[in-house]
């Protein structure tokens, strides 16, 4: 008998006809880079993935943050044979104390003799039979005891809830712009967990902002390392245009240049290093700049796609994710925003095109975009 980690895969990627394989290649490798340098084999049987290892459990918690994976079961491997599949099911409906239980049976097999209910139903007597002091209860059973028969059999109580999504890296790539914030390492989290590869970009306001709210970012793009594996994130200089804007233009208007700047260097880095999308934590109305004009004039600017993850999201429903995902405690940190210390008195929530355009027409936008993205700095190691 081994002891195996069953890895259930997201049961969309199924779904994906011929473009199966690649997903699932792409899922496979992706399982790889988290397990590299650990002891392990991969194991398949009529298409379900399981890894042996002489020590499966050290290896969950990491199979288990891997985008694509729905569950993961501690599994028992048998030789398709009724009497040790029995022993095993008596074992694990023994193991948590309950009183009921309920087997699941599922013949994978079509060899094997007895169909899936038929294996429920005798695997089920042969408990019965050993343990009389347990019940069988199919509607609300304490334990539930899967069967799986394949080319060998597998049998299972514990699930495992994994991470679920897509495999990382199958859908395109984004630029997300990375603040200290709480919403937009949440948002770069809910892109890469639909299967697209990060690259994260702040907006860095020396000497109005320290050298801590820098740090705290790269904490931030660490955590959401932890998920990519890989990840590069980009620090741009941002006081240049900030300065430029507070001395040509109209204070009411700042926010919403500001909006517009970013956008338009998040896209000019995006071309320079071929990522397809821009993506922010923007959700609609949580602040001043959050309105639908104000989305729509910043959208103005962009040569490609801008995705927003938690538009239609409370913050309330933000911040559960943000905790969920490791990120919220180090959001709160206090810090200064490049954002908070340029705020005007009074923003405008409903800005207005042809008047925003105006008052841009004041500064050289080409050079200090330019200026912007040639003195990025780029760091892969936290
Ligand atoms: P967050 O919690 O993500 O900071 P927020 O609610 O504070 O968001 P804003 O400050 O208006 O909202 O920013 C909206 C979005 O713009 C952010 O979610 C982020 O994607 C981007 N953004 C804001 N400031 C920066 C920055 N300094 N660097 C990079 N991106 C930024
Ligand atoms: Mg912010």
């Amino acid at each position: 008998m081994r002891k195996l980690l069953l890895v259930k895969i997201a049961s969309e990627i199924f779904l994906k006809g011929l473009n199966r394989n690649k997903f699932e290649k792409k899922l496979k490798d992706n399982i790889k880079a988290v397990l590299k340098g650990m002891d392990y084999e991969i194991v398949e049987d009529m298409g379900r993935w399981f890894i042996y290892s002489e020590d499966v459990e050290s290896l969950i918690g990491k199979v288990k943050k891997v985008f694509g994976v729905s569950q993961l079961c501690i599994v028992y491997e048998v030789e398709a044979d009724m009497d040790q599949i029995g022993k095993l099911a008596v074992d694990l409906a023994l193991k948590d104390g309950g009183k009921t239980f309920k087997i699941e049976g599922n013949r994978a097999n079509k060899t094997f003799p007895l169909n899936s209910m038929e294996l429920s139903r005798d695997i089920g007597a042969y408990v019965l039979d050993n343990l009389p002091e347990i019940k069988v209860d199919v509607h609300n059973p304490e334990c539930r005891v899967y069967v799986e028969i394949r080319k060998k059999a597998y049998v299972y109580s514990e699930r495992i809830k994994a991470i679920g999504g897509l495999p990382y890296g199958i859908n395109g790539s984004t630029m997300l712009m990375l603040s200290g914030g709480i919403d937009s390492p949440v948002a770069g989290y809910l892109m890469a967990r639909r299967g697209v590869e990060l690259k994260c970009l702040y907006f860095h306001s020396h000497p109005y902002t320290s050298e801590r709210a820098k740090e705290k970012v790269k904490e931030l793009a660490k955590i959401l390392k932890g998920y990519t594996g890989k990840l590069t994130l980009f620090v741009a200089p941002f006081t240049d245009i900030q300065l430029s804007i507070k001395e040509k233009c109209r204070e009411d208007e700042l926010t919403i240049l500001m909006r517009r700047f970013m956008m338009r260097v998040s896209c000019a880095v995006a071309k320079k290093y071929n990522i397809d999308s821009v993506s922010t934590g923007e959700s609609i109305g949580q602040v001043a700049s959050q309105t639908m004009e104000g989305l729509i004039v910043s959208n103005d600017v962009a040569d490609r796609p801008v995705f927003r993850p938690l538009i239609a999201m409370d913050k309330e429903d933000i911040m559960a994710i943000s905790r969920e995902i490791d990120t919220y405690e180090t959001s709160i940190l206090p810090y200064e925003d490049c954002c908070t210390i340029f705020l005007p008195k009074h923003p405008k929530t409903k800005p207005r095109l042809e008047n925003i355009r105006k008052e841009e027409a004041l500064l050289d936008i080409d050079k200090l975009v330019e200026e912007c993205v040639n003195g990025i700095e780029m760091y892969k190691e936290f």
